[in-house]
């Protein structure tokens, strides 16, 4: 069970931004999300990147402003309902999203799949919607995103037991209780973030979401600092989240990062064949 990676947008931004050492070249960092298809569960996405829902319509003052700032590039082929068609899918058909934090390149598709089971944390979820909108906004979060009858349709990460992920990653909530996709906890870049292992690939897969926003920038001495470290929700967390994930790849396993700007092996093709 292979997974698959769409880019819904490019967001352009100084190199030097998210690699330490980096230049002042503006690079286009993609904005990816997953889909695969698991026997028992069906099509399952991985998040659903950035979508119209934050560049047009009626939006909250915040979501425009941050619109504003980050001016995301959108890919209309890389559009979750485009992708899914592509692979002979409809929305209709995903009963599963996984959604590893809720910031808005994650969620801004959920709209778009009102019937499907939401795998997250639930706890954060509870916080997000209790907390005043000036807190979320500081996190990156904007509640104009969320489905308003999230909170009813969340299966909980932590409620799921554990396994032990290959390559020495350590426990991992198994979502589907076969051992193919574990959950791993990699806190620090947002509340409850965190990645998936494929576990039984050939060469294990850790899609360590948002650990880093480029591979480099997992090594030792590539992190970036200031401002980065401003945006972080907890760098120390970050920091350890970053070794665990850099030890997965020094161990043999593969890692995918949801905004590393190379191609990777699991994205689709730009163009349709
Ligand atoms: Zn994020």
């Amino acid at each position: 069970m292979k997974p698959v990676f769409a880019n819904s947008a490019f967001v352009t931004v100084p190199e030097r931004l998210f690699l330490c050492g980096g230049t002042w070249r503006r690079v286009p960092l993609k904005v990816r999300y997953g889909v695969f298809r698991h026997p028992a569960a069906g099509p399952v996405l991985i998040d659903t990147g950035y979508g119209p829902s934050v560049t047009r319509g009626p939006r909250g003052l915040a979501l425009r402003l941050y619109n504003a700032i980050l001016g995301p590039d959108l890919v209309a082929a890389g559009q979750p309902e485009a992708v899914l068609q592509r692979l002979g899918l409809k929305p209709g058909d995903v009963g599963t999203i996984i959604v590893t934090h809720f910031h808005a390149d994650h969620v801004a598709g959920l709209h778009l799949f009102p019937k499907a089971r939401i795998v997250a944390k639930a706890d954060v979820l509870r916080k997000i919607l209790k907390q005043p909108a000036h807190k979320n906004l500081h996190q990156g979060i904007f509640r104009d995103l969320l489905p308003v009858d999230l909170a009813s349709r969340v299966d909980d990460v932590d409620g799921v037991g554990l396994r032990e992920a290959p390559l020495g990653l350590g426990g991992g909530h198994d979502l589907f209780g076969d051992g193919s996709v574990l959950a791993i906890d990699l806190p620090g870049h947002a509340e409850g973030h965190f990645g998936l292992c494929f576990a039984n690939l050939p060469t294990p897969l850790l899609y360590a979401v948002d650990a880093q926003w480029c591979a480099e920038a997992l090594e030792e001495g590539r992190r970036p600092g200031f401002p980065a470290s401003l945006i972080a929700d907890d760098p120390q967390a970050l920091a350890e989240s970053t070794r665990r994930v850099l030890a997965f790849r020094q161990a043999g396993g593969e890692v995918l990062l949801c905004h590393d700007p190379a191609e990777s092996r699991y994205d689709l093709a730009a163009e349709a064949p």
